[in-house]
């Protein structure tokens, strides 16, 4: 194999059985991680769970209390910040107010072995790329948040550091702009090819961004997968619930892949647990995971259901839905619009849908009120 490509399949990060205390408290337990090559990748968690504490130690700024980080292939676990190989970019812009933009930029390039000219170059090319080619000349007073934002990008990117971090870098930006910049960041991150681990609490953000997403719970690793398998087979109830909206259902384990919810018996294919005969059991179903049109008398679980209450957001719709043959319980569901109009689902209206029990988790009762 060539060297090349034996660099290329190095990890570019390995995090090795951390461990962080804070005196009596435990922010990190028995995290192990492994980063790869030019990924993207999110620690998703509610305030707390320790997301920021890990990058922090990535970074240096914090010192672990076990374990260990390599960088390609290198331990780094005991060296300074100041001797990483990394970029940050934070919440709080942190550009120096008394720069111009192109100073800021050039920040880290002016104590190197650069020429003036190379700099000057090194910061347009930066400029350009963070759609700011005319900035340079500018104090950061005189840029919006979001543009602030795209120069701590380019200034984390000057020296072509091996990583990339980002703690909550859209969180102090409004909606329009943090969606916007989103896909400026993911765009930027891609063309450059840096592997690049981002802190947040927004899972709509950790969806849209991540090659991957590490899910993060009181200290510990809930679950690392991509969007799609964290979203469609959360390892957890944490995570189910974390990570997009969810229905619960109480129900029953009859023995296998059978489970009794009210008056149905469901055959769930994605459970993957051991259930006792008769344990109590929570099933979680996507807000999506119902079928409404088409329906005939032999459809799988199909049933009817009575409209509670429907909410209005738009081209999307969530309905609130209550049905005997589920012994009472209570759905959301989304429908589009259209399939609003063209069911004619509104409040007080019963209405027949099937459950795609196909796509059903189930989980211990238990494990989802630990
Ligand atoms: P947030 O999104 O609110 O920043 P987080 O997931 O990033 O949350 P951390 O900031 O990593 O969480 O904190 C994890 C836990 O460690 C929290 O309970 C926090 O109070 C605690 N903690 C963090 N830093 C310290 C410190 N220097 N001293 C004591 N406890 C700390």
């Amino acid at each position: 194999m060539l060297a090349g490509a034996l660099d290329q399949a190095a990890p570019a990060l390995e995090i090795k059985g951390i461990h962080k205390n804070f005196e009596n408290f435990s922010a990190l337990r028995d995290i192990d991680l492994t980063v790869r090559q030019g990924e993207m990748l999110c620690f998703l968690g509610p305030s707390g769970c320790g997301k920021t504490t890990l990058l922090r130690i990535i970074a240096g700024l914090e010192t672990q209390t076990s374990g260990s980080i390599v960088q390609s292939g290198r331990d780094i676990s005991w060296l300074p910040a100041s001797e990483r190989d990394y970029g940050i970019v934070f919440q709080s812009y942190a550009l120096f107010p008394n720069l111009t933009i192109a100073e800021n930029v050039a920040y880290g390039l002016v104590n190197g072995k650069m020429r003036k000219a190379e700099i000057q170059a090194r910061v347009a090319e930066l400029l350009a790329m963070a759609g700011l080619p005319t900035a340079g000349g500018k104090y950061p007073s005189q840029l919006s948040g979001g543009q602030q934002q795209r120069v701590a990008l380019a200034r984390a990117l000057a020296t072509n550091p091996g990583l990339l971090l980002l703690d909550e870098p859209l969180s102090a930006l409004d909606a329009t702009v943090r969606v916007r910049l989103r896909a400026e960041i993911r765009r930027l991150q891609k063309q450059v090819g840096i592997t690049t681990i981002m802190v947040t609490h927004d899972q709509e953000e950790a969806l849209s961004m991540s090659d991957r997403i590490v899910v993060m719970n009181h200290g510990v690793i809930e679950q690392v997968g991509t969007p799609m398998e964290i979203y469609e087979r959360p390892a957890s109830p944490f995570v189910a619930n974390f990570v997009g909206k969810v229905n619960v259902l109480r129900g029953q384990a009859l023995g296998g892949k059978r489970f009794r919810v009210g008056k149905m018996e469901i055959e769930c294919e994605a459970s993957e647990g051991s259930f006792r005969l008769g344990e109590d059991v929570s099933l979680y179903l996507r807000p999506e995971d119902r079928v409404a049109e088409h329906l005939e008398a032999g459809t799988p679980y199909r049933l009817g259901v009575l409209v509670n209450k429907v909410e209005f957001l738009g081209g999307l719709c969530i309905a609130e839905v209550s049905a005997e043959a589920l012994g009472g319980q209570s759905l959301g569901l989304h429908f589009s619009l259209n399939q609003m109009h063209d069911l004619g689902i509104c409040e007080g209206r019963r209405i027949d849908i099937a459950l795609r029990a196909s796509r059903i988790r189930v989980f211990s009762t238990g494990r989802d009120q630990a």
